[in-house]
């Protein structure tokens, strides 16, 4: 358990909050400002900048449907973008994504806050375009809590600690049969201050970060699994409403926030795939672990603890197998994702095996650390989109438990 995320707030379309406040600029973006293609228009209303929809529909080849009276829709044969109109809420590829600002009306046009295009959405439907400079031949696994530290009690006394421990155990044997290196934060049941956890991504040259947890609410009902990275500088968290904050600090895991856009997705995406729990989606927290993070970083949470249907599901080996190896496979689909971007004479990308094969070779090169935000290569418009991160499901790997 790291929060109770339960809270949620809607936005108001932003002229209608601003009234003749509000002016518009408009501008071509400018791609070394913010890292990417210059190819959508950057709408400035006082300090925000959005992009319209109508403009991200066009620059991925998309169509752009109503859905219903407040649903939005923008979709090309492989890709699919939902939204909801004054709500931070929208579904890509089918899996909810919890955008750092609501889908907001400017000048007549939904409009998408701009860090949403160039922190979160463009990273996922483009990930070739950010993950050059990145690895991932080392992942650092963090069982949450541990020792004096019990984190979430069920009601019928399961402890948290106990059963993230045993996640990341078989997580790292789902990863090492795939031929990555897997290292855990703590080996047993013991506390481990977050500061240090944190401080083991470059004592071990970690190129990916995932924190394991399991979740707990008042709300007894509150069920299913969610994947938490940073919010982007200066918004707020998923579950305080989002949006522009006072927080403006650059923090560690701001450098890297493409890349735990692309992890944390595709994590997601095989959690809902493959556990049959339901998709909480893709947020954002200013927890510390991902604050303090060198290395892309994402932090899952499994389950809730306080709910009798997952309680069940956590506590039996088949689910907690189950989500190890979902996790695993959105790992090693990040990996596919940076190996797209190498040149042909790169090691082809690590493909999922099942816990009862025998493991590969290790990984002929040395781990790295990511140094620094990857600088995408801008590319013409595309007239048609990028590499999917869709898989088709006749494509995932059966499970072996
Ligand atoms: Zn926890």
């Amino acid at each position: 358990m790291y929060a109770r995320p339960m809270m949620r707030r809607r936005g108001r379309p932003y002229a209608a909050a601003h009234g003749r406040r509000v002016f518009i600029l408009f501008f071509l973006a400018v791609g070394a400002a913010f890292g990417t293609p210059p190819e959508w228009r950057v709408i400035g209303v006082e300090s925000r900048s959005f992009v319209s929809l109508r403009d991200l529909a066009a620059i991925y080849g998309m169509r752009m449907t109503q859905l219903a009276e407040n649903r939005i829709q923008i979709a090309n044969a492989s890709q699919s973008l939902r939204f909801k109109t004054n709500s931070r809420e929208t579904f890509v590829y089918g899996t909810q994504v919890w955008l750092n600002a609501p889908l907001t009306l400017v000048r007549g046009h939904w409009a998408v806050d701009h860090v949403d295009v160039t922190r979160l959405l463009d990273p996922i439907l483009r990930p070739q375009l950010y993950l050059r400079s990145y690895r991932a031949a080392v992942v650092l696994i963090d069982p949450g809590h541990g020792g004096k530290d019990t984190g979430a009690i069920s009601p019928s006394g399961t402890l948290e600690k106990d059963l993230t421990l045993d996640i990341a155990r078989r997580l790292r044997t789902a990863l090492a049969n795939a031929g990555i290196r897997a290292l855990l934060t703590r080996e047993n049941d013991r506390f481990v201050e977050l500061g240090a956890r944190s401080a083991m991504i470059a004592r071990i040259r970690a190129d990916v970060f995932v924190s394991i947890h399991l979740n707990s609410a008042s709300d007894t009902n509150a069920r299913g699994v969610e994947t938490y990275i940073l919010p982007a500088q200066g918004f707020q968290s998923t579950h305080a409403g989002g949006g522009p904050s006072g927080m403006t600090t650059a923090l560690n895991g701001h450098r890297h926030a493409a890349a735990n856009a692309v992890l944390a997705h595709t994590i997601q995406r095989y959690l809902r795939q493959q556990t049959g729990l339901p998709d909480r989606g893709l947020r954002q927290a200013h927890y510390a672990v991902l604050k303090d993070a060198t290395c892309p970083a994402a932090l899952v949470e499994c389950g809730f603890l306080s709910n009798p249907q997952d309680e069940a599901f956590l506590r039996s080996p088949i689910g907690r197998e189950r989500i190890a190896v979902a996790i695993a496979q959105g790992i090693l689909a990040y990996a596919r994702a940076i190996a797209s971007t190498q040149p042909p004479s790169a090691p082809p990308p690590a493909t999922f095996r099942p816990p009862s094969a025998p493991p590969p070779p290790a990984p002929v090169s040395p781990p790295v650390d990511n140094p620094s935000l990857p600088t995408p290569t801008p590319v013409p418009a595309p007239s048609s989109p990028g590499a999917s991160m869709e898989i088709p499901s006749e494509e995932l790997p059966r499970l072996v438990l």
